[in-house]
């Protein structure tokens, strides 16, 4: 049954994608289920989206009730959810106010255009130029894929989007060069998670707020796959007491139900008036009820703290991997957030803990990562870390 569903997929869907053959058919908390019955548990969690788990009882009672009630009306009318979804994303970040969208790449789409609409509006517009980082990711739409700094990403797509600049992540010297009169904003990831989970030092995001200040340029941090407790804070760049004026959140928002949301402080969210930005699906009442559940658990259940917690324990458990293995070359990350960089291709190990029955994934084709539900066990923990250690091991044993 699933052999002959993959064979269908493989004539019909876009090829954009070299999947595993495998078919899931449901899940639970962090383990799921393919077409033969086998059991995984997931590191991979629908890439840190699932962070309260597969099938959450919270989550699709909301879903459900909510899709009984009204599922969309349109933004020319006024809905609950959305409002409270504002009103918690607000309450608990510096921003504020929201603008909902569908996805990663639409949000920071909206922070480009916020950024560029800002010094419009003061009577600017030539400053229309954003400073990123090499090895960012930030979505795959034309804007967002300008904004990325990575070559593989943007090939092909020429011309892309006029006025990005890219300088090496962590680089305060760089950044201070590649800013000019024109530049309106910086854009960052708090931890490049596509980019090989590479974390930002806290002078680096220092320096970058006091360059933004000092230039009066807009900081935009894109929180997509760090937000929302993912790396033990609610958003990452608390862990720095450092306040950008624009963040944008998707990944966990919905815990798999598809939105986005592009937050900013007064001054900037100003820029945006009637008729400046729209989408048609963004906060529409069945993806905010979800979302709303989403929020409302992470802070009922400290969740922020359990990732801290957990993902202390799984980067210690991973130590131990490197003391052993010599193919193991760094271990990093912040919360369950976390990469092991290999000496050698990383996909073999993915498929090898697959077949054992774990999910995790591989970025930059190197590095490992792990961005299990933020539920995670330590027993999940151990069994992954036994099951890396098996894998690691034969593959040193080859010759
Ligand atoms: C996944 C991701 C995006 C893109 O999100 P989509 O929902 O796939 O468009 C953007 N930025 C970061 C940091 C991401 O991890």
């Amino acid at each position: 049954m699933s052999r002959d569903l993959i064979e269908r997929a493989d004539r019909t869907v876009a090829a954009t994608y070299l999947r595993h053959p495998v078919l899931f058919e449901k899940g639970q908390g962090c383990t799921l289920w393919d077409s033969d019955g086998k059991s995984y548990t997931d590191f991979v969690a629908g890439i840190a989206v699932c962070a309260l788990g597969h099938a959450h009882p919270g989550v699709a009672r909301a879903v459900c009730e909510q899709a009984g009630r009204l599922v969309h009306v349109s933004n020319l009318y006024y809905t609950k959810p959305m409002v409270e979804l504002a009103e918690w994303l607000v309450g608990h970040s510096f921003a504020d106010r929201v603008f909902f969208c569908n996805s990663g790449a639409e949000a920071n789409e909206a922070a480009i255009k916020i950024a560029r609409r800002t010094f419009y509006e003061k009577g600017e517009p030539e400053r229309f130029r954003i400073v990123a980082a090499s090895g960012s990711f930030h979505g795959r739409t034309m804007g967002a894929l300008s904004a990325t700094g990575q070559e593989k990403i943007r090939k092909g797509y020429d011309p892309v989007l006029e006025g990005f600049d890219f300088v090496p992540f962590n680089d305060v010297p760089a950044m201070a060069g590649a800013v000019g009169p024109r530049t309106c904003a910086v854009l960052l990831e708090v931890v490049q998670g596509e980019g090989g989970v590479r974390v930002a030092e806290p002078e680096y995001l220092q320096a970058v707020r006091s360059l933004c200040d000092e230039k009066g340029m807009l900081l935009i941090f894109d929180e997509v796959q760090t937000g929302l407790g993912r790396t033990g804070a609610m958003f990452a760049h608390e862990h720095y007491g450092v306040v950008p004026d624009v963040m944008t959140l998707a990944k966990a928002l919905g815990n798999g139900f598809p939105i986005g949301a592009m937050l900013a402080t007064e001054a900037v969210a100003s820029a945006f008036g009637p008729g400046a930005h729209a989408t048609t699906f963004g906060g529409t009442p069945l993806a905010a009820a979800a979302a709303l559940e989403v929020v409302r658990t992470l802070e009922a259940e400290d969740l922020p703290g359990r990732a801290r917690r957990m993902g202390d324990y799984l980067r210690s458990r991973l130590e131990q991997l490197r003391e052993r293995h010599p193919i193991v070359r760094q271990v990093r990350g912040k919360g369950l957030l976390v990469g092991l960089e290999l000496s050698v291709q990383g996909a073999p190990v993915v498929k090898a803990c697959m077949e054992r029955g774990y999910l995790i994934n591989c970025v930059q084709d190197t590095v490992l990562r792990f961005v299990p539900p933020l539920i995670v066990e330590t027993e999940a923990i151990d069994g992954l870390v036994e099951c890396l250690d098996e894998v690691l091991g034969e593959l040193q044993r080859e010759p």
